[in-house]
């Protein structure tokens, strides 16, 4: 579709490297181009449609909803806000949660409780670590600690250590007096996929306990089901408890919608007080009716075990390839990537998933050397071999 490009070209601001591929519609886990050419799409829109695209029920929550309310603002209640609620409060423990609309929002969040937390002893400083991501808001490129995504940003929030990944050593070492909270991906998503190791979370807990610190886990790309756990960190370290979530992407299955949770222990879900924090749109009755559906259809359908049954399949059968171009594959559940054995110091993971798009599959890179793979939860086996085929192809080709 030229008259598309042009109108992007003219209209829509240059931000995204954009594939060549213009999307007309989605059903379940494929989309066709305006030409009626069919993509397995193994990206679910960076993990957002974890149901897959235009499921008929999440369809027919959202229209419901709209036929009902579709938005009154934060000044009154509504109830199906109260309801999902509800629903992530029983998902993780005792406490509460704020809703917004995005994923850097919902870090953004977490950053103000800490300031709030972290007011009256003078701490706000926030410990992150190397290839994480929190997104794209001023305070979200500062907690991120990927440099390409700073430049040209300065000056930045203050208050930011990055930290190496998994080292429990340089974490004690950073603590200081305006230490407040650490800030981790369970996996890690845009920065490769990298899987937390239990002795790293169970040991973040023990540091933030030892300092009272809070332990804030971003589960933007991997809770909510897609490691095959509600939350994404007990399919690493079941018994962690952290004081502070936040998600987006997959909860609404793409209405957008993030949120975060605060634990009532030290009264922490209450200390966000009214005035303090808010949003226009957040909870936006729509979006909490698709999401209600879709913690729905993920328990009804037992999705979670889906996700370990075909990203096992998935896992097994990147690993089965044996191509010597694919240096190692991470993940769990079906947060899967695979990372390309050439040092070239050139970005090979983009020209593989241009080349994938063109074999009819969509995957997402990651940094240089890797392609994610983030297809819904309710894959089917058929579908992971067959996006296990073209993978196999295109490696034995290139
Ligand atoms: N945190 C993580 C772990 C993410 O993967 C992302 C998005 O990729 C974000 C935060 C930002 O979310 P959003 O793009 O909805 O602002």
């Amino acid at each position: 579709m030229a008259a598309l490009a042009s109108l992007y070209s003219e209209f829509v601001m240059p931000t995204y490297g954009r594939f060549e591929l213009d999307i007309a519609r989605g059903a379940g886990c494929r989309v066709w181009d305006f030409d009626g050419k069919q993509y397995l799409d193994f990206g679910a829109g960076i993990a957002v449609c974890s149901l897959g695209h235009a499921h008929p029920e999440i369809t027919e929550a959202a229209s419901k909803q709209a036929s009902i309310l579709v938005h009154t603002s934060n000044l009154y209640r509504t109830s199906p806000q109260a309801e999902l609620a509800r629903r992530l409060v029983g998902l993780v423990g005792p406490g509460k949660v704020f809703f917004c609309n995005s994923g850097a929002e919902a870090n953004e969040g977490l950053i103000k409780l800490t300031r709030k937390f972290g007011s009256a002893s003078g701490r706000y400083e926030i410990l992150t670590f190397q290839n994480s991501f929190h997104g794209r808001t001023m305070a979200g490129i500062s907690a991120t600690a990927q440099e390409k995504i700073k430049k040209g940003f300065a000056p930045l929030l203050d208050g930011f250590v990055h930290l190496p990944f998994q080292d429990l050593d340089a974490v004690s070492a950073a603590i200081g007096p305006r230490t407040a909270a650490v800030l981790v991906e369970p996996v890690q998503g845009e920065g490769g996929i990298h899987v937390a190791s239990a002795d790293f979370l169970a040991g973040l807990r023990l540091l933030c306990d030892r300092h009272d610190l809070l332990l804030l886990f971003d589960e933007i790309q991997c809770g909510l089901g897609r490691t095959g756990e509600w939350c994404g960190w007990k399919s690493v370290a079941s018994s962690v408890m952290p004081d502070g979530v936040s998600w987006a992407k997959g909860i609404a299955n793409g209405f957008p919608l993030g949120a975060f949770w605060a634990s009532s222990s030290r009264g922490l879900c209450d200390l966000l007080g009214p005035g303090t924090h808010g949003t226009t749109y957040g909870g936006n009755p729509v979006c909490c009716a698709a999401a209600a559906k879709v913690l729905d259809i993920i328990q009804r359908d037992r999705l979670c075990e889906n996700a370990v049954l075909q990203g096992g399949r998935l896992r097994d059968g990147l690993v089965g390839l044996k191509s010597p171009r694919i240096r190692e594959v991470r993940g769990i559940g079906l947060m899967i990537g695979f990372e390309f054995a050439e040092e070239t110091g050139v970005n090979v993971a983009i020209p593989f998933a241009k080349k994938l798009m063109t074999h009819g599959l969509l995957a997402i890179p990651a940094g240089e050397r890797v392609i994610r793979l983030l297809p819904p939860l309710n894959v089917t086996a058929a579908e992971v071999d067959e996006a296990l085929e073209k993978i196999g192809r295109l490696l034995s080709a290139a």
